[in-house]
């Protein structure tokens, strides 16, 4: 009797955890032909923990150094990760010099992922006070902060003692940590209990004789009958089931009245599945779109350079019409049968362009919503995964913030990045530390996809791409429908402070075009890049200044619950009355951010209707679309923002810009400071005018002679481009130079002194790269962790890849020296 050889197959798996490569796991035989790469199998991984892993690669290799265990299980029929994604992953975490773990971790929506044990999270109403805990619970809470769970094995080995469950039931009560079961998948089908009628009446005479009998002795139930029919057209029948609520609603009817009828065997209940997502109707045909001829220049123009160039530059002055030429696009890929992705710096954003696109476009747009619960982006993930050409397919097109690129798309014949200069795009905590335009246009490479990047202000790096012809160049520089360029006017408040003119924070210039607009029934946003109060306190005798306990900010007053808080951490006080180190009554506060320049116009001008768009405003899920609709709407005339209203909103009726202090912009110490608040600058005055009506821009400063006046006044982006990359390339910053920003952290200041210059002495020894510090950051301490940075800058023609493998061993010798185990380490490449 011959016996068929059995092939033992191996799978190198992916843990959602920052640890180094790939683990190696046994496949029992009877899971070989159903297992692929991209599925979720259980693994075992350590002593106890179990995790949904994604397999990576199937080989018959066996590990020569150890004894593989079996994987457990297989969570998924089909792979719901491709092949190309698990590239895209690969190239985040070389680039980004990131574990692949992370990359896993931040791309799979939160209910695809599972671990096995109870979770100890932190209790998302705590505040960080590191003061009111005990040693243990400072620990367990500091790791928490960084880990965001812990199981009960790992905070028993933090804080060395076996019996934890007595000092996590004090943390529960105190209200700092709780607790979460995570058994199973996290995702669940969404159902609704829909009725659907007895086979029974579909014969004519029977549903008559049913009627009659009703009608009778059961008006109500004759109601609901009435309701089904309706909705289901009968007796065509499609769709047969029709939600019980619906029915219920329809007729005014109660349960009990629909009993009877199932009880009398009328209707048969069951459950289906539903979607939680909405889908949209489209109203408009993207053909039926009139381009001006500037805008059919410009598409023609992007559409030619797109057959010879993977990415092309559209930069559009504000209003130019950008909106149109990206549904043009989108329709000629759509019509191609291929997927579409459109990126957006902030969800908030969506409000204003999902509306536009819907409407084009309807049921094809999806959205991938930061703010959307995690069984609802498991639902989007699934729609683009189920994606198949020559289908007609929901969700083909998905909008979305930066995450959106990890979404399974298979087919993408086009990304647009829109207000590609935004920061946003960055992600800067945790790893990966991926900048999303970048990553999208090596995405596109990996697809065969082509690339769309729109602004008014492009970012300094995709703009000298472009006049090195690695991108196209599309230029539109007429305002759509004839609107004019804003008038830009620079108030010196140096000037008004001298002749006593200013009120508050506000010059006479000013608070006399608002009187005027608001008169003339037209709108006011006013910008001010801080939020609360921004006030800092300072004793007028001894200087003293509150600061956080945690971190190395000073606090900032908050109106609203009368408290002075801590912008990084959350840490708050009661603003004291005395001075805590003179006992002196005169404390002052300096500084304004957006609650107080809203509180001071209302005095100044109390028939003013203002509404204010912050962070602080808009924390639930829908705030930001309530204000914003509610200005579009005219509810108020006064909109006060912080750079929430620079971000490409258009209302109709916005004749007046107020820049409350473009000081603070210029003075932030970062080599992008002037980029920056040019582009604020721009951005927010392109809010101004509309039709027939040439807007104004009021810029309010202590530094009118500023050269960087001169370039918003002329709005004259190519010049500041020039004089930048003339210091660019003097200073050694990018473009030109790549930087590599490597953190250490560690709660013991001097542990970290001396790990960050143990590490700065191996790097030292490469002389391909130039090294900076170590030093403290501005911040030099959040969340009570001293951080220590060493900058490393190199030629763009040095040899990227080398010199981070470099790196990142020097990294990992520090990492497993035993003295520097507990040193935390964050690289952030090409930081911004
Ligand atoms: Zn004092
Ligand atoms: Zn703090």
């Amino acid at each position: 009797m011959t016996q068929t050889e059995r092939i033992t197959l191996f799978a190198d798996v992916l843990v959602p955890l920052p640890v180094p490569g790939l683990f190696t796991y046994r496949i029992p035989y009877e899971m070989n032909s159903i297992i692929r790469t991209g599925q979720r199998v259980i693994v075992q991984f350590g002593k106890k923990k179990i995790f949904a892993a994604i397999v990576r690669k199937l080989h018959e290799q066996i590990p020569s150094d150890y004894t593989p265990k079996y994987i457990l299980g297989i969570l998924d029929e089909k792979a719901i990760v491709n092949e190309s994604q698990l590239h895209f992953w690969d190239w985040i975490h070389h680039y980004y010099m990131c574990y692949p773990g992370e990359v896993m971790a931040a791309a799979l929506p939160g209910a695809l992922k599972l671990a096995s044990e109870s979770k100890i999270v932190l209790n998302d109403q705590y505040t960080f006070d590191t003061q009111i805990l005990s040693d243990n619970e400072f620990l367990i809470t500091e790791a928490l902060s960084i880990q965001s769970q812990l199981s009960i094995g790992e905070i028993s080995q933090i804080v060395g003692f076996q019996k934890v469950m007595p000092l996590i039931k004090t943390m529960i009560e105190k209200k700092i940590i709780v607790m979460e079961e995570e058994l199973q998948e996290k995702y669940r089908v969404k159902t609704e209990r829909v009725a659907s009628i007895n086979e029974l009446y579909r014969d004519e005479d029977q549903l008559r004789q049913l009627m009659d009998s009703l009608s009778k002795r059961a008006y109500k139930q004759l109601e609901i009958l009435m309701v089904y029919l309706r909705e289901t057209r009968f007796p065509q029948g499609d769709p047969i089931n029709v939600p019980l609520k619906k029915l219920l609603e329809g007729a005014g009817a109660s349960s009990s009245q629909f009993k009877a009828l199932t009880d009398k065997q009328v209707f048969v209940v069951s459950e289906q599945t539903v979607s939680r997502l909405q889908t949209y109707t489209a109203t408009h045909d993207p053909a039926k779109i009139i381009l001006t001829s500037h805008q059919q220049e410009a598409l023609q123009s992007i559409q030619q350079q797109l057959i010879n160039k993977d990415v092309v530059l559209l930069h559009g002055v504000t209003s130019s019409g950008k909106t149109e030429l990206y549904i043009k696009l989108i329709a000629s890929y759509l019509s191609q049968g291929k997927q579409i992705l459109y990126l957006l710096p902030e969800i908030a954003l969506t409000t204003q362009i999902i509306g536009r696109l819907k409407a084009y476009f309807g049921k094809k747009i999806g959205v991938y919503h930061s703010r959307y619960n995690p069984n609802e982006k498991v639902e989007v993930w699934n729609k683009v995964l189920d994606f198949q050409k020559d289908a007609d397919n929901e969700h083909q097109i998905i909008l979305g913030p930066r995450s959106a690129l990890f979404l399974p798309f298979s087919d993408l014949g086009l990304i647009i990045v829109d207000e590609e200069h935004d920061s946003s795009f960055k992600q800067n905590e945790p790893a990966p530390r991926y900048q999303a335009r970048d990553a999208a246009i090596v995405l596109a490479q990996m697809s065969g996809a082509k690339v769309l990047l729109g602004s008014a202000t492009p970012s300094f790096e995709s703009y000298f791409n472009a006049k090195a012809e690695k991108f196209g160049l599309t230029t539109l520089s007429e305002r759509f429908g004839g609107i004019q360029m804003p008038d830009i006017q620079i108030v010196n408040m140096r000037e008004e402070k001298k002749r006593k003119t200013l009120q508050a924070h506000f010059s006479s210039v000013l608070l006399q075009e608002i009187k005027q607009a608001v008169a003339a029934k037209e709108q006011v946003i006013l910008f001010q890049n801080r939020r609360g109060f921004s006030l800092r306190l300072e004793c007028e005798h001894c200087n003293w200044v509150p600061e956080c306990r945690n971190c190395d900010v000073s606090l900032i007053y908050h109106k609203k619950q009368n408290m002075l808080r801590c912008h990084y951490c959350g840490y708050a006080i009661a603003v004291p009355s005395n001075c805590p180190t003179c006992n002196s009554t005169g404390i002052k506060m300096h500084g304004f951010g957006t609650e107080k320049v809203e509180e001071e116009l209302g005095i100044i001008l109390p028939e003013l209707k203002i509404a204010r768009l912050d962070l602080d405003t808009t924390r639930s899920k829908y705030a930001f679309q309530e204000i914003i609709e509610s200005f579009s709407n005219g509810k108020s005339n006064v909109l006060v923002g912080t750079q929430m209203v620079t971000k490409g909103l258009d209302f109709d009726k916005v004749s007046v810009v107020g820049v409350l202090n473009a000081d603070n912009m210029l003075s932030y110490p970062d080599f992008r400071a002037f980029e920056r608040s040019f582009q604020l600058m721009a951005q927010v005055s392109g809010r101004s005018g509309r039709k027939n009506k040439r807007g104004k821009v009021i810029i309010q400063t202590y530094q009118p002679k500023h050269q960087m006046m001169n370039y918003v006044l002329t709005n004259d982006y190519k010049k500041l481009f020039l004089h930048q990359m003339s210091e660019r390339k003097k200073f050694n910053y990018p473009p030109y130079y790549r930087i590599i920003m490597i953190q250490l952290l560690h709660r013991d200041n001097h542990l970290v002194n001396l790990a960050a210059y143990d590490l700065a002495k191996m790097l030292k020894t490469n002389p391909n790269y130039d090294l900076l510090g170590p030093e403290y950051p501005i911040i030099s301490r959040i969340k009570s962790l001293y951080i220590k940075q060493i900058i490393i800058k190199f030629a763009r023609s040095q040899n990227a890849a080398e010199i981070k493998k470099m790196v990142a061993d020097h990294i990992y010798n520090l990492q497993t020296t035993e003295n520097y185990k507990s040193v935390r380490v964050h690289i952030d490449v090409d930081p911004q």
